[in-house]
């Protein structure tokens, strides 16, 4: 681990805590992350949860190959290899990787999985522009191994692009804010013979939200108002099944452990997690507008 300390001695404020809290927040599960694996379960029909406790990541059965949502940190991908062969699918068959946003924390394992199993590779061209520009942009500084490293990704994403395989259709919108290429996505599922649609908003941590990381990355946008459009233009969308991109959006783990107790229920089917999503993010723009952060 680099000591970045001195070169960060200049940054204040609520993101300096952030910031300074990162690493030893996280540091049982850089040392040893197999802790925090998830046995992988499948959320509703063809879509499942392969993600671990610190970060989500998903897999998409299409019927003609697979497609996975974010390759996570880059120190546990054997993490998401195991899930993925534990629930008897072969990663050799993932078609698309689509990543959510230009973070090291899930875009880790992307050189690892299209090297091993020739997937291609998937993210927004924003972001892509950004952090090929500025790989800083990616903290990098967070990560517990040299190994995380910018690639071309095969696919650029626009708002509005569409990845297609088998029975799944996903929908791409640009939905600006945790980084400026963030993506959400949305697509329908079946399950037991009804449709529900799936919404992925791919990233709203506050981290990168913080007045003190813009000014320390130069960025001049005013991403606190960028995310208060998003949030406005994500509710207009109806959603069945909130999937995260951290497990406490959407509390994954707790819907998982309800889904134990009583396998009759599908705690994940539920158009209400959506907006008290939104409603959380809202909360905390007013507070981060009300304390200046
Ligand atoms: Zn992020």
């Amino acid at each position: 681990m680099t000591d970045t300390s001195a070169e960060n001695s200049h940054v204040t404020g609520k993101y300096a805590s952030v910031h300074a809290g990162f690493v030893p927040k996280h540091r049982e599960y850089y040392e040893n992350p197999a802790r925090y694996y998830v046995d992988p379960f499948r959320i509703a029909g063809n879509l499942y949860y392969i993600g671990d406790r610190q970060v989500c990541s998903h897999l998409i059965d299409t019927g003609e190959g697979l497609i996975m949502f974010d390759s996570g940190f880059p120190h546990s991908a054997h993490l998401l290899v195991q899930a993925i062969w534990q629930l008897g699918f072969d990663p050799k068959d993932i078609r698309y990787l689509i990543h959510s946003h230009g973070h090291f924390d899930h875009f880790g394992a992307w050189l690892e999985f299209r090297t091993l199993y020739g997937c291609q590779i998937v993210m927004s061209r924003v972001d892509h522009e950004r952090i090929s520009a500025n790989p800083a942009l990616a903290l990098m500084e967070y990560s517990p191994t040299p190994y995380a490293r910018i690639i071309e990704p095969d696919i650029l994403l626009d708002d509005g692009s569409r990845i297609e395989l088998g029975n799944t259709s996903i929908e791409c919108k640009l939905a600006p804010g945790h980084t400026e290429g963030t993506m959400a996505f949305f697509f329908d599922i079946k399950d037991e013979g009804r449709s529900y649609r799936v919404g992925y908003f791919g990233g709203i941590g506050f981290l990168s939200l913080y007045r003190d990381y813009l000014k320390k990355y130069g960025i001049e946008r005013d991403m606190q108002q960028t995310m208060n459009q998003t949030v406005r233009n994500l509710r207009r969308e109806h959603v069945d099944i909130t999937i995260g991109n951290h497990p406490d959006h959407n509390d994954t783990l707790g819907k998982r452990a309800q889904m134990i107790e009583n396998p009759d229920e599908n705690p994940f089917i539920d158009s209400e997690t959506w907006p008290r999503m939104l409603d959380g993010i809202d909360r905390r723009l007013a507070e981060c507008q009300e304390q200046g952060w």
